[in-house]
């Protein structure tokens, strides 16, 4: 079945007189019948924090969509990584972490891991295959993230699957959505997602997904997650699989706004480069052609300026762009960057322009782009001023 039709009937109810969607389950104490129910082994749910099932419902819509033997639910996306990569992190292991990670990663890995006897060592997003040449015996990890989420560096993951042999490799995989790439198909290990974004899609609800290929990763990140005490409401288990109904519609929609405005930034004197996967300007353009099926409404630009008054300027004078953190809902958003701040083993863009972040939302290309035309105007005038 293709990914469409799965996103329509997975994780709902499918026998007898019901709903089209599943209840929200909620609660904490599951009651037994009698003793011997209580005391049965491998009880398909025994307590409210390892799930209800509403949770069941929204893990089984994952994995149809990521192909993956199993899924965890975490409280949000920074939890899900964190807990795949605890479910592998040991005193004296090595985790390796593409120094492309979305950056509270990084913290967690430093200020955490790193502490607690944990090697973390990081690595140029572009390494492919040449990351054999970083593992160690006691390397326990690779963390890729492609593309990354600021700065748009695709990874080859089936390069770096082939170089870590019987290492286990995790990939956020929030830009693709778990539609337009299949990491796990690739031979990635884990797929992990923040749900906050398109799966939800709403701007309204946290949650992390974390994908396993087989069945043992599947255990043993579910086992950690409950050693840790991990749980999440059923009612945002509910938003999400609500959200994944029209993941497919709005992805499309978010993909042709986002390569439209995209191309009209690449034209504009303003902007010096545009990093966005599918645009002929991107450097591994073809590793997105090969690997995905398509492109979500996340990009980045640089501009010329690193001028703050002009930044200011260019950021206060947009109506339609919201200005602040996260992305994938329905609305376009506009953020500024510094991603060379968050780097220890590449250098980013020395002596480059201001980085913005564009989510493309729903609205009307022409009103988007008038707005940002608008802006430039703006801005252009003050500093001309
Ligand atoms: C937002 C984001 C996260 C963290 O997700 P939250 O749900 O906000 O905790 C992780 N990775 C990427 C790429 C993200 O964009």
């Amino acid at each position: 079945m293709k990914d469409e039709t799965k996103l329509c009937h997975n994780g709902r109810p499918h026998d007898g007189l019901r709903m089209v969607n599943p209840p929200v389950e909620r609660g904490s104490t599951v009651m037994f019948p009698d003793y011997d129910s209580f005391r049965a082994r491998n009880k398909p749910k025994y307590y409210g924090r390892h799930g209800t099932d509403t949770h069941t419902a929204l893990k089984d819509a994952i994995a149809s969509l990521e192909g993956a033997a199993g899924v965890t639910l975490t409280p949000s996306g920074l939890s899900a990584v964190n807990l795949a990569i605890l479910s592998f992190a040991k005193p004296g292991t090595d985790i390796l972490i593409t120094d492309s990670t979305y950056d509270p990663v990084r913290s967690f890995a430093d200020q955490y891991l790193a502490k607690r006897g944990v090697s973390v060592r990081y690595y140029d997003p572009l390494i492919g295959s040449g990351i054999k040449e970083l593992i160690r015996p006691e390397t326990a990890l690779i963390h890729t993230e492609s593309p990354g989420s600021l700065t748009f560096e695709l990874q080859d993951i089936p390069a770096i699957v082939e170089a870590a042999g019987e290492i286990p490799v995790s990939i956020d995989n929030t830009w693709g959505a778990g539609h337009y790439l299949k990491p796990l198909a690739l031979g990635a290990a884990i797929s992990i997602q923040s749900a906050t974004k398109y799966l939800g899609g709403h701007s309204d609800v946290f949650m992390g997904t974390i994908a396993s290929r087989d069945e043992k990763t599947a255990h043993r990140i579910f086992k950690t997650a409950q050693l840790l005490g991990n749980a999440t409401s059923p009612d945002d288990a509910y938003q999400v699989l609500r959200g994944m109904r029209t993941l497919h519609t709005r992805l499309a929609e978010h993909e042709a706004q986002g390569i439209a405005l995209a191309q009209w930034l690449e034209e504009r004197p303003e902007v010096a480069r545009v990093l966005h996967p599918a645009l002929e300007s991107h450097p591994q353009r073809a590793l997105w052609k090969r690997d995905f099926t398509g492109a979500s409404g996340l990009f980045s630009v640089v501009l010329k300026s690193a001028d703050e008054t002009y930044v200011r300027t260019f950021i206060d004078s947009l109506h339609l762009y919201g200005l602040g953190y996260s992305w994938g809902g329905f609305e376009s958003l506009c953020l500024p960057a510094w991603p060379a701040f968050s780097r220890s083993a590449t250098v980013w863009g020395e002596g480059e322009g201001q980085l913005l972040r564009f989510h493309a939302g729903l609205e009307a290309i022409e009103d988007l782009t008038q707005d940002l035309d608008q802006a430039f105007e703006r801005a252009n005038r003050e500093a001309k001023g």
